[in-house]
């Protein structure tokens, strides 16, 4: 059966790099929403746990309730929850929200300084305050998110900057209100990986942790190591004599008498059929005709393949980006962690 392969020390190399750009482990919230970008969520979160990362970022308050037990701080992205729970903070984001957070939840406040996705507006802020403060609700963070941190263009430098400016009157809300020191953050990978320090209480960090960052090819890289790799194992092999057509509706064709064999992952396993005959294996297998459900042929007669080392370079091949390619892995492909 096809399988995935987590590699701990890529994942750590990464958490490495990752720390020492921010100036400490603490300071790494790492993001696991979406089952840990594909990944495995309880996988990486133990791993993450074993390096010292005491911070997670997810999506929904089921993803925070499993991890519970691995992070004392716990930032659920966009989830109103039933209950409070003593290690989870929830985001606002948006005021019309705030009358439906349970008295004495923790929450923090995402401002919207540009990508106009969701949170508040700095001209909001002081009403969200008064209205949260006013419905028993615990404020200890605010932060925003970059639309364009991975492009080599100004949109960073002014976000950025309007992010100061919420951050001093946020400063000032929370001493009017009597509040404990408000947790600042705004930072993603590319972020990251764009600026020279980092002055905030922390940073969430998803796809570079992975290993999978792609920035402008202009801006400086970090030598970062893929965690995850796809892997598929042989059903048969066969010859095609020239002419001879593979899989649905015959798109390859073999132009000389070929060896190639069937592998059995396809697109129930989450691989993008878009890739099909224009995709070669690291190894350098070509991917030949179309994926179908549960099958995809390879000019390779090995027992096992390898079909991406980079969920970026297949990608590439399917006209999209790394994250959708990892996060569409399917739950049931097992998952096995190798040194
Ligand atoms: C997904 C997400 C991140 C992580 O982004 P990466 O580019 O994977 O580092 C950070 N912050 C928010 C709000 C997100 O939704």
């Amino acid at each position: 059966m096809a399988f995935i392969r987590l590699s701990r020390s890529a994942f750590f190399h990464n958490l490495d790099i990752i720390a020492h750009r921010a100036g400490s482990i603490d300071k790494i919230a790492l993001v696991l929403k979406d089952s840990a970008y594909g990944h495995g969520l309880l996988e990486m979160a133990a791993m993450a746990k074993e390096y010292g990362v005491s911070r997670a970022v997810v999506r929904s308050d089921e993803e925070a309730q499993r991890l519970a037990d691995y992070f004392p701080y716990i930032l659920v992205l966009a989830e109103i929850p039933k209950t409070v729970s003593s290690r989870i903070c929830y985001t606002v984001n948006s005021l019309e929200t705030i009358s439906r957070f349970p008295k004495g939840c923790r929450v923090e406040l995402k401002v919207d300084t540009g990508m106009h996705r969701n949170g508040i507006s700095m001209e909001e802020l002081a009403d969200a305050f008064g209205s949260a403060i006013r419905a028993g609700l615990k404020i200890e963070g605010v932060f925003t998110h970059f639309r364009s941190a991975d492009a080599l263009s100004s949109e960073w430098f002014w976000q950025y900057k309007f992010f100061d400016k919420v951050k001093k009157e946020a400063k000032v809300l929370a001493l009017q209100y009597g509040l404990d020191e408000l947790r600042f953050h705004s930072k993603n990978s590319a972020a990251l990986f764009r600026s020279t320090s980092c002055d905030e209480a922390m940073v969430r960090i998803g796809i570079a942790a992975y290993g999978c960052l792609q920035m402008d090819r202009t801006l400086s890289q970090p030598a970062l190591k893929p965690v995850l790799s796809l892997w598929a194992e042989k059903i048969m092999s066969r010859t095609l004599e020239p002419s001879q057509r593979v899989g649905y509706n015959g798109t390859y064709a073999a132009l000389k008498t070929e060896r190639v064999s069937t592998y059995d992952i396809g697109y129930a396993d989450g691989l993008l059929r878009a890739a099909s005959n224009s995709y070669v294996a690291p190894d350098g297998a070509a991917l030949l005709g179309r994926i179908s459900m549960d099958n995809t042929e390879f000019s390779s007669t090995d027992e096992k393949i390898c079909i991406f080392q980079d969920a970026n370079a297949y990608a590439k091949a399917a006209g999209t980006i790394g994250y959708e390619i990892l996060v569409l892995l399917s739950s049931g492909i097992k998952r096995e962690v190798v040194q």
